[in-house]
């Protein structure tokens, strides 16, 4: 069994001071909350393990096929949801018609709960289990919280779980039917992360939230990883993400530096980190380089509707590492993402995840991304997680009485014959 044995140390992301990998700071001490650790790993000892043949005769069909990876023991990835390995589709349409370049589709809304935060909790869930913690807790704009409650359930493990109250219908069902211990805070995302760190302080739970603990991002990486071995280790030029608190994209960062570090990629694809107009504080920050202001949260896409950013350094490191951008698109176009990527390509979104194709179409536009470059977006969240979002985004239902007269009738004014 795997004992964390490829981790050398952490080192703060702020002022790169190094502590062992046996410290149980979750933050560096010296630059407080902005000093998230990174978790380094020895790769001249990994190499050895991890290489092509690794991969062949690799069996696993989930995350932790990617065990070496990982920060953690293992002794419970049998017992978990199976997280991960989700599809990779190559653009059916949308490509042909907008004469784009190779474009293909990380489909995380596939996972058990429905979005790529399962990544973090599945790995949050064992680290927990393996310290022997009976109770987890975190706050989020609420998948990170219904990802968080069903990885627990399925290992027995006990959930304090805070989300502001505009999480949306979808998320508070998931979370009810985990069984959640729910607290729904009468205020905004910033209201509900100050309080469940509090929370978490004073009650001594296990802490998923995911800027503070390292870990988070060590399990999103493996979007990255995922999509390398889909494409035979030719990375896309481009990497499209949603941004909210930054985690997933400095997670895809992480993943492919990891396979860079071990020689296994040629290059670390340039990464576009996507946010909403009406909340958009790493897009003002990159354009005008200067720090994160705190924003109003003002947007559909409720899972990148984040005023405060928790993983500020991290996120903008990956991005201006790979010389890639952010950017920002309105919700209208969010709406339209959605809806061309649900009848064009089949897959549904939900408004935080069409984001990054609205982001895509727009960075196309401005020839941020050309003809001659292949592009992977991330699907980070299914759209059945927020059907009222969705649904405003379309014509009324009419309804059609039980006669084939009226039947016929609602035919050609649909189709217009
Ligand atoms: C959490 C989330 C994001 C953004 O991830 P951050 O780590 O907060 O930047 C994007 N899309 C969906 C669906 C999410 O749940
Ligand atoms: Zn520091």
């Amino acid at each position: 069994m795997n004992k964390v044995k490829y981790v050398k140390q952490y080192c703060c992301t702020v002022c790169h001071k190094t502590f062992p990998k046996e410290s149980k700071h979750l933050t560096c001490p010296d630059c407080g909350e902005l000093g998230i650790l990174d978790i380094e790993f020895d790769y001249e000892e990994m190499k050895k393990e991890v290489n092509k043949e690794y991969f062949i005769h690799n069996q696993r069909r989930d995350i932790f096929r990617y065990l070496p990876f990982l920060p953690i023991e293992g002794k419970y990835i049998d017992k978990t949801l199976k997280v991960g390995w989700t599809p990779l589709y190559r653009s059916n349409k949308i490509e042909e018609e907008r004469g784009a370049g190779p474009l293909y589709f990380k489909d995380d809304g596939a996972n058990p709960t429905s979005s790529l935060k399962d990544r973090a909790s599945v790995l949050a869930v064992c680290k927990a289990m393996e310290e022997g913690f009976t109770t987890i807790a975190c706050s989020s704009t609420g998948n990170a919280a219904s990802s968080l409650a069903g990885n627990a359930a399925r290992l027995g493990l006990n959930t304090v779980i805070f989300v502001p109250k505009r999480a949306p219908a979808g998320k508070l069902a998931q979370l009810k039917a985990y069984g959640a211990n729910l607290i729904v805070v009468d205020g905004n995302y910033k209201d509900t992360f100050l309080l469940s760190k509090l929370a978490i302080e004073e009650f001594g739970w296990y802490n998923r939230n995911a800027a503070i603990n390292p870990l988070m991002v060590e399990g999103k990486k493996t979007v990255a990883l995922e999509i390398a071995e889909q494409l035979d280790f030719e990375v896309p030029d481009w990497v499209v993400s949603s941004v909210g608190d930054g985690c997933t994209i400095a997670g895809v960062y992480k993943g492919f530096y990891d396979l860079f570090m071990l020689g296994l990629i040629k290059k670390i694809p340039r990464l576009l980190g996507v946010q909403s107009v009406g909340c958009n504080p790493f897009v003002k920050s990159f354009e005008y380089h200067e720090p994160i202001h705190e924003q109003e949260e003002n947007t559909i896409a409720d899972s990148i509707s984040v005023g405060i950013p928790r993983n500020p350094v991290k996120a903008m490191d990956a991005v201006t590492n790979t010389l890639g951008c952010f950017l920002s698109v309105k919700d209208e176009d969010i709406l339209s993402a959605m809806k061309i990527l649900g009848s064009k390509e089949g897959l549904f979104a939900e408004p935080a995840a069409a984001a990054s194709l609205a982001g895509y179409f727009k960075a196309f536009d401005n020839g941020v991304i050309t003809k001659q470059d292949v592009t992977c977006v991330i699907i980070t969240g299914n759209g059945l997680k927020d059907t009222t979002t969705a649904l405003s985004a379309f014509k009324d239902t009419r309804y059609v009485k039980a006669t084939l007269e009226d039947l016929k009738k609602y035919m050609k004014e649909m189709i217009g014959e």
